[in-house]
């Protein structure tokens, strides 16, 4: 039987987002005030993993579990690294520390995988791919953000214009899952949204109604823990993604 599942994830970013990028006015500020909710592991301080080193980065995992502990009773089990820049030290730690999932990779649009660490990638030389790792892969796109398509952002070197027509935006979107019904029979499509971008009012028309059109697509609504296992079941040895 055909099974094509959605999962509609969000990024808390709140302040931390300009803090990390060192936009500290009151308005920009701002913008983290626009609904404040707790969520999975997104970094502490919402710096990108690469862009840290080993012993950082394993700082923000070990201080964004304490706090997700205090609020939840328990450490994540998925990650999303902000901006979706892992660094080559993030498949290990993350399986240091108990993570079950990443959800930070774009191997794939419907299909997960097992996470690949230490790749080799030189300049004119073959890649070399790295061992599958025991950490699932849920993986996401650009093309699947809000971030990216609706966000106005005005940076000292850079524009980012955002501020799309939000049913042309939702075509599109609609569009990745009628593709996923039409080619294949089973998979897993992961929308990411930001509570201080989606959550605007014609946003907010824009997903409902698509929440609509995916439901009368025979979309299947699950979390990205339940994903999981529905992954497993379908795989049972783990899925390798080495390319198309
Ligand atoms: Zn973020």
């Amino acid at each position: 039987m055909a099974k094509h599942f959605v999962c509609l994830t969000f990024d808390h970013d709140n302040t931390s987002g300009a803090i990390a990028r060192e936009l500290t006015t009151p308005t920009m500020l701002s913008r983290g005030d626009f609904g404040i909710v707790a969520a999975a592991h997104h970094g502490w301080t919402h710096r990108v993993p690469a862009s840290l080193g080993r012993e950082a980065e394993e700082r923000e995992l070990i201080r964004g579990n304490e706090a997700i502990r205090k609020l939840t009773g328990r450490t994540a089990r998925g990650y999303r690294s902000p901006a979706w820049d892992l660094s080559p030290y993030s498949i290990q730690l993350l399986l240091k520390h108990g993570f079950v999932y990443d959800s930070s990779l774009m191997g794939h649009d419907y299909l997960p995988y097992q996470a690949r660490d230490r790749d080799i990638a030189k300049l004119e030389e073959p890649l070399v791919f790295g061992p599958d790792t025991a950490l699932v892969e849920m993986p996401i796109s650009w093309t699947l953000d809000d971030y990216p398509a609706f966000e106005y952002m005005r940076m000292a070197n850079v524009i980012q214009p955002g501020l799309m027509n939000a049913r042309l935006v939702a075509e599109n979107w609609l569009a990745d899952f009628t593709y996923m019904r039409e080619h294949y029979g089973w998979g897993i499509l992961t929308y990411t949204f930001h509570p201080h971008v989606i959550g605007r009012g014609h946003r907010m028309l824009m997903l409902a109604q698509l929440i609509r059109d995916l439901r009368a697509g025979g979309a299947q609504f699950i979390t990205m823990d339940q994903a999981v296992a529905e992954y497993r079941l379908q795989y049972p040895q783990g899925r390798s993604e080495r390319g198309r």
